[in-house]
């Protein structure tokens, strides 16, 4: 019998709960309407709602739990109301990338038709590109799970800028396949390494191995560009970019940069991708500010169920995935084009129940 896909689902805080529950409804019509197995999801608490009643971040043995299934879902984690004895927000997400080494961050940032446009080149439309993150060392080292710096109290601190050659060799594989699958889909499939290595040694090693790998992938077309440059470039000219691959902290601003172009954070999809496992989520925290009043923009988290279909279609060939992922992303964009999805984060009508059923609507209209 065919393997039935497994989802661990940690819906979280806040919106988290609320945008989670939107994406599993929208992801079950887009599997049926593909004629797709539904897969079977377990459920696991986490966060600061967990937190606040039982003294733990997330259940026990859900660390491990949640890392049995295909792919993990996350909803979003933490409430600035309630804090750890040290005073940080629970952040039990930080410990799963770890723990599976998640290096691998994708977030895809496209225009849609009527979600807001920051650029007013009409070239600007056609922005459809993924920023691919290394996220487990680069400069966020020795901050996140493992507090590093090196602290001389009030005189020195540093920080370390860690490249480990077996993280970037994987990391890089991981860019060549996605700039190869972009072009099997019909986008240009270039792929732009962005880092630092005319003024960092670490930076050149990062080049370097992206050198090594591009000897295995003769087909891809390659770039370089400086991180600075690159900057420059997002703002100037995004559309002529497709796959660009960079360390933690370059990737940590650059998306934000490059995410503000084409919306609020209520479109900002995320999946971080280890050896054995993803974790998709919306890139938005929990938005206490917005809580429980049914305003949410669930799009983030219902595109990040899109690449986790795409990518358990890839992990476990299920059938019927992949055609999934990429009806919610066609659901979506003929949502836009038609007017049909107002979320009232661009100044719509829509709450998330509203943007949710509509969608559900558009997936079963569509050809
Ligand atoms: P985190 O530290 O977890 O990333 P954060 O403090 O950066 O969280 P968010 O929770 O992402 O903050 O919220 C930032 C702002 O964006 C808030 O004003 C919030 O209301 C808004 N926002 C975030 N997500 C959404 C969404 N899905 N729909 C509408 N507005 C959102
Ligand atoms: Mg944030």
């Amino acid at each position: 019998m065919a393997h039935i896909p497994t989802i661990s689902l940690i819906k979280g805080d806040g919106i988290g709960v609320d945008v989670a529950e939107s994406a599993f409804a929208v992801m079950d019509a887009a599997l049926l309407r593909c004629g797709a197995v539904a897969p079977k999801v377990q459920e696991i608490a986490a966060g600061a709602g967990y937190f606040a009643q039982t003294g733990l971040d997330i259940e026990p043995g859900g660390e491990e739990k949640a890392g049995e299934a295909d792919a993990i879902f996350l909803g979003a984690i933490g409430l600035p109301s309630i804090r750890q004895e040290d005073g940080t927000e629970v952040s039990p997400h930080l410990r799963l990338r770890d723990r599976y080494q998640l290096y691998a961050g994708v977030r895809p940032i496209k225009a849609y038709p009527n979600a807001p446009q920051r650029l007013a080149d009409p070239r600007a439309a056609g922005i459809d590109m993924i920023i691919l993150r290394e996220s487990t060392e680069g400069l966020f080292y020795s901050a996140a799970v493992h507090k590093r710096a090196e602290i001389i109290p009030n005189v020195e601190v540093r920080d370390i800028m860690r490249i480990t050659r077996a993280t970037t060799e994987k990391l890089h594989e991981f860019g060549f396949k996605l700039a190869e699958k972009r072009r099997a889909r019909g986008k240009s499939g270039n792929l732009t390494c962005v880092d630092k290595a005319n003024v960092f040694t670490s930076q050149a090693f990062f080049r370097q191995i992206f050198d090594e790998t591009k000897v295995r992938y003769p087909d891809v077309n390659v770039s370089y560009n400086y991180v600075d440059a690159m900057a420059l470039d997002l703002v100037r000219q995004p559309w002529n970019f497709d796959v660009m691959v960079m360390e933690n902290m370059f990737g940590d601003i650059l998306s934000d940069l490059a995410g503000g172009l084409v919306g609020g954070m209520g479109m900002a999809s995320c999946g971080e991708i280890g050896e054995t496992i993803g974790l998709f989520q919306p890139a938005h925290g929990s938005a206490p500010d917005i809580m429980g009043q049914d305003k949410a923009n669930p799009l983030a988290a219902i595109l990040s169920a899109g690449l986790m279909l795409d990518y358990i279609a890839t992990k476990t060939q299920a059938e019927n995935y992949e055609a999934a992922g990429a009806l919610i992303d066609a659901a979506v964009d003929a949502g836009f084009a038609q007017n049909r999805l107002r979320p009232m984060e661009f100044g719509g009508d829509m709450g998330t129940i509203a943007v949710t059923e509509e969608l559900i609507k558009i997936i079963g209209e569509l050809p």
